[in-house]
């Protein structure tokens, strides 16, 4: 047993050796990434849980290596925050989006908001505001169609400025959403604190929403609780007409997943109709 033992740390070591070579190599090739324009942004769209129509999409950036193909962002964002270069990265996104939204609201009648997820360190640090303002300028989408999704390790650390960062885009018109709720830390007292005016439920909660009674009433206390609070309910991950509707029926407001649509690139987005049919 010993030795076996032995050999699985083994294993587990080179695996992790492996797994660290592979993310030097992954960080390497993140510094010419930028200047070779490998990245792309993809759209999720959002739905009104209600009438089933568009009412937002989520800008999700995409790495296409030249030899690895298609690295998710799961994979390099945290690499990215590791070295510093989600912030070159996180301003291309932002900037990139609004530029491709503005350009899709420009054949349309109404505008259509995007939200761009937004690293905690690129939101915390000095300058963001700045940045956004810019961007927005240089852009011409109005500040209304822009939301930033943040998730609460913004908070980390401490939340006064955060605070105040938030109320001052309020006021600018951009939104602030919380994203990845129920997972991490989250605390129902955040709810309370933050002027955001949308929380999004994560995806490990919806998925057992249907299955799982306890998370089931979590799920509907934090829609409730939410609602008294005038903030609006989105659920990420919808991928069954079972869990689409139970959170209807739920009063959640918003919902997205592989059910209405998959993210695509803006070029696919410009085919969609506004009424989502559902897969
Ligand atoms: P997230 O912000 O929670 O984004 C939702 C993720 O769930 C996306 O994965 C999306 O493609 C995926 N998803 C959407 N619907 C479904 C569904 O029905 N089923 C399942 N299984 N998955 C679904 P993606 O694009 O791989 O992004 C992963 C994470 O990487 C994001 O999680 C976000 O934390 C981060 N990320 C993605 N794009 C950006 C970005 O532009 N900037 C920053 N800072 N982070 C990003
Ligand atoms: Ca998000
Ligand atoms: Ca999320
Ligand atoms: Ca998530």
């Amino acid at each position: 047993a010993k030795r076996q033992g032995k050999n699985t740390w083994q294993w587990h070591s080179g695996l992790k050796a492996e797994r660290s070579q592979h993310s030097v190599k992954l960080r390497h090739d993140l510094h010419t990434a930028l200047n070779e324009n490998q990245f792309e942004i993809h759209y999720q769209p959002l739905v009104d849980a209600v009438t089933g129509r568009m009412r937002s999409v989520e800008a999700l950036v995409r790495w296409k290596h030249p030899t690895r193909g298609m690295i998710s962002p799961g994979e390099f964002i945290p690499l990215a925050e590791q070295t510093g270069q989600i912030i070159p990265l996180g301003l291309w996104i932002l900037k990139q989006a609004c530029i491709e939204i503005a350009d899709f609201n420009a054949q349309r009648e109404r505008g259509l908001r995007v939200a761009v997820n937004i690293s905690s360190l690129q939101f915390i640090r000095g300058g963001f505001l700045d940045d956004v303002r810019r961007v927005l300028a240089e852009t011409g989408l109005p500040p209304q169609l822009l939301e930033l999704e943040v998730t609460e390790s913004v908070l980390l650390d401490g939340a006064e400025p955060v605070i105040e960062l938030m109320e001052t885009l309020k006021t600018l018109g951009v939104r602030v959403a919380l994203d990845d709720f129920g997972t991490g830390f989250s605390s129902l007292s955040y709810l309370r604190d933050l002027p955001t005016h949308k929380v999004k439920l994560d995806r490990s909660f919806v998925e057992k929403t249907t299955t799982d009674h306890r998370i089931a009433a979590i799920v509907q206390g934090v829609i409730t609780m939410a609602h008294h609070m005038d903030m609006i309910v989105v659920a990420e991950g919808i991928e069954t007409r079972e869990q689409q509707d139970d959170l209807a029926r739920r009063h959640c407001d918003i919902l997205q997943g592989y059910l209405f649509a998959q993210p695509m690139p803006l070029a696919d987005l410009k085919k969609l109709p506004d009424l989502l049919p559902v897969n």
